[in-house]
């Protein structure tokens, strides 16, 4: 174990959490950055990005890739690969200090920020998990090139699952949207665009049952809830994009979220923990875009300076 101490370390690179460390990197702080995964979190399962000022259209790859550079180009910032478990507040003779324990080491820090983001969620339903990667993902954009000139299925009515749809339309011979009511959740310029393609069609107030096949996927059953029929829809790909959930399993107490374990902060991103602070999706209350999570970012590094002048 290191016996360095951080004056703040940060959970996650995605948007929000690269913005914090180069925020605190320039006033001069000390940065623990630590991230388990690629450098932009969900950013990269996006195709196109088009609604972040400055750029009219920017593939997710591109940006995340842009937002990397950014911050390993600072002094200041240690990167730290790891996986966090674990985050306790200690106090040593009247001095809080926080231990964030990875699978090997922990790192203590003055201050921490959790931007930890947000997962996939899962339809909880039989053949889901047997043949995630076999037929079942949760990515359009990682995986959608595995089905070309093939038939898929996209579960979901939000902006992921329209998104997903559009981008698969372009590469798959046929996309058939489900969705669980008989309008769509998405973005109106998304939804034009999904209406607009002839290789795409919705199936509305219906619920995916069951993913079939045995070591790929042969189709789904979805029930359909005007007639209660329990249909057979022959697919080689199922994209679920039914939303998502926060990555706080770290949190070992539940006082800090509300019951789905999004963190509660106030408008300066400070937890109800003293030191800590909260920033992006995993935020109560975040609406969930790169725009917002930047202004989380940024915004938590003001609340940080004020803290640690006060110790
Ligand atoms: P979302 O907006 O929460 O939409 C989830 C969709 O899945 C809804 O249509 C919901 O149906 C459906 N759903 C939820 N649980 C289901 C279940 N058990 N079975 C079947 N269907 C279910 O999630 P998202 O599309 O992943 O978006 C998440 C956030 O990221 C949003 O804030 C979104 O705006 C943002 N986002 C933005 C962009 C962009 O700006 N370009 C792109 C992607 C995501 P109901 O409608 O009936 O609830």
């Amino acid at each position: 174990m290191s016996d360095k101490i951080y004056d703040v370390a940060i959970i996650g690179a995605g948007a929000s959490g690269i913005t914090a460390a180069i925020y605190c990197a320039r006033a001069g702080l000390s940065v623990a950055l630590i991230e388990k995964g690629l450098y932009g979190g969900q950013i990269n399962d996006t195709t196109e990005v088009e609604n972040y000022t400055a750029f009219e259209s920017i593939s997710g790859l591109e940006l995340a890739e842009n937002m990397e550079k950014h911050v390993k180009s600072l002094d200041g910032i240690d990167h730290i690969y790891g996986d966090a478990k674990n985050i306790s507040r200690v106090v040593y003779h009247g001095i809080a200090e926080f231990n964030i324990e990875l699978q090997k080491d922990t790192i203590k820090s003055k201050t921490a920020v959790i931007a930890s983001g947000v997962k996939h969620k899962k339809l909880d339903i039989t053949g889901e998990d047997i043949l995630s990667g076999s037929g079942v993902s949760y990515c359009a954009t990682c995986d959608g090139s595995f089905f070309k000139g093939q038939h898929v299925a996209v579960v979901g009515g939000g902006d992921s699952a329209v998104e997903s749809a559009l981008y698969l339309s372009n590469i798959v011979e046929r996309v058939t949207v489900i969705h669980r009511r008989d309008e769509l959740r998405a973005e109106q310029i998304l939804q034009d665009r999904l209406f607009d393609k002839n290789n795409v069609e919705v199936i509305w107030n219906a619920e995916v049952e069951e993913i079939k096949g045995d070591k790929t996927m042969d189709g789904l059953i979805f029930k359909d809830k005007n007639t209660g029929d329990r249909v057979f829809l022959d697919a080689a790909g199922a994209f679920i994009n039914i939303g998502v959930e926060p990555n706080t399993e770290l949190l070992k107490t539940n006082y800090l979220t509300d019951s789905e374990g999004f963190i509660y902060t106030n408008p300066m991103m400070q937890t109800k923990m003293a030191g800590l602070y909260a920033v992006g999706d995993v935020r109560w209350g975040s609406i969930r875009q790169i725009a917002s999570s930047v202004g989380d970012g940024a915004v938590c590094v003001e609340s940080i300076i004020k803290y640690l002048n006060q110790q």
